[in-house]
């Protein structure tokens, strides 16, 4: 079973995680790109049984960067670790940034294109959603196909 670490830039928070990471999209949305101050966030969906902190723990603090979702960061450096979800606590969102070693599974696809950036441009042909992949969203064309 695939055993991931990761941590914070200031190393003071390190975390674990235990088993394969759900399905990893790269999201565009604008919380997204302000909250890592970059052009997309990659992230995945794990089960919160397979997450763990293994240090600093004490220096979280998180912020509710909507009515259900808790983003959670270093209060030291800053850095962007997990997102909870008050009415879904059995999930956690964790972006790949942090990792220190690559994931078994790849990117599947870029989501909530609609709000991407637009001085960023997707080229590497995996799908792109409008928003969440799912029964209605759109599926767009990539860019270099247009
Ligand atoms: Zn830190
Ligand atoms: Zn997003």
């Amino acid at each position: 079973m695939q055993k991931l670490t990761g941590r914070c830039l200031c190393e003071a928070i390190e975390y674990e995680i235990t088993g394969e990471l759900g399905p990893i999209f790269n999201c565009h949305c604008s919380k997204c790109r302000r909250w890592h101050g970059a052009a997309f966030r990659t992230r995945a969906t794990i089960k919160s049984s397979q997450f763990k902190w293994v240090k600093g723990d004490e220096h979280l603090s998180g912020y509710h960067s909507s009515e259900n979702t808790v983003k959670t960061f270093c209060s030291i450096c800053g850095s962007s670790l997990i997102s909870t979800y008050d009415e879904s606590p059995d999930k956690i969102g964790i972006p790949l940034g942090g990792l220190d070693q690559a994931p078994d599974n790849k990117i599947e696809g870029h989501f909530f294109v609609g709000s991407k950036s637009p001085w960023y441009e997707i080229d590497d042909g995996l799908p792109q959603y409008d928003e969440f992949p799912g029964s209605h969203a759109k599926v767009r064309e990539t860019s270099h196909q247009e």
